[in-house]
């Protein structure tokens, strides 16, 4: 290779930031207006089948509302953000037959389209279970990533576009932010999963919402959904280059953005640019 080449967020920023939160619970209307509040993208994993249905769980001695966003409300209520699959009810997807395991999977997904009326191409496993099987059925559905549960502890990029790691659940979120935000040397993703109705379960909302507050609203840093990480990096992936790495070709509608010998590059859409 004649240059040193890295890939870079959109404008040449190194840091992004997303989060993807489960189960589609009332808690959800309180954490976009949180999320919307900073500046934050999230993802918000949805499952149709319990739309509007009113629950309740014992956590630690108190009654947490688990209640699920009525159908009607989820535009509404999840504007700006994505929605994903979740599966329709809640199934070990490892436990069921391929067919129904695409049953649970495409009816969510078409339920949510019906109600956003936009394409619904990323997923969260419920109880993060998967397995290959598991996973021929999701991309076989349309989807094209698929989060775990599992987390790498740091800012690294997913290495499975159908088991998706997080960096971390929200509540060991504390010791990655300011070595996230302080280091500007290599390309980094912060990705957070949980459910919203944990922070009733152990009343962190106030702790959240500062951590948040110190994460929004960053010049240098990329907020985005899990879609729209995927997809950059998805599209990253088909620059074309010569042999000698000297020309890039970018065959798509994204703008992608690399370090090359330590200064930004754009190669625009569509064009193909000398090096
Ligand atoms: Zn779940």
């Amino acid at each position: 290779m004649k240059h040193r080449i890295s890939m870079l967020w959109p404008d040449g920023l190194k840091k992004a930031v997303t989060f993807s939160y489960d189960d589609g619970v009332m808690q959800d209307l309180r954490l976009t207006a949180l999320f919307r509040r900073y500046g934050l993208k999230a993802t918000f994993n949805l499952n149709s089948g319990f739309f509007g249905q009113i629950d309740s769980s014992l956590q630690r001695g108190r009654e947490i509302d688990h209640s699920h966003v009525p159908e009607e409300d989820v535009a509404c209520v999840y504007a700006g953000f994505e929605c994903a699959v979740h599966t329709a009810h809640h199934p070990w997807l490892t436990q069921l037959s391929a067919v129904n395991a695409a049953e649970e999977i495409l009816s969510d997904r078409a339920a949510i389209e019906a109600v956003i009326k936009q394409p619904v191409r990323g997923m969260a496993y419920p109880f993060g279970a998967v397995n290959a099987q598991v996973k021929d059925v999701v991309r076989a559905c349309g989807i094209v990533y698929a989060r775990g549960t599992g987390v790498t502890g740091d800012t690294s990029l997913p290495e499975d576009a159908y088991d998706w790691s997080c960096s971390c659940h929200h509540s060991a979120l504390e010791p990655l932010i300011e070595p996230f935000l302080s280091d500007d040397r290599r390309l980094a993703l912060l990705s957070v999963w949980g459910h919203s109705y944990e922070f009733d379960i152990t009343e962190t909302w106030d702790e959240f919402e500062e951590q948040l507050s110190r994460l929004g609203g960053k010049d240098d840093v990329w907020y985005a959904t899990n879609l729209e990480i995927f997809d950059y990096i998805e599209a990253y992936g088909r620059l074309r280059w010569t042999a000698a790495g000297d020309v890039a070709e970018n065959p798509t509608a994204t703008d992608l953005f690399i370090e090359c010998d330590g200064e930004t590059v754009c190669i625009p859409a569509g064009e193909r640019i000398e090096l």
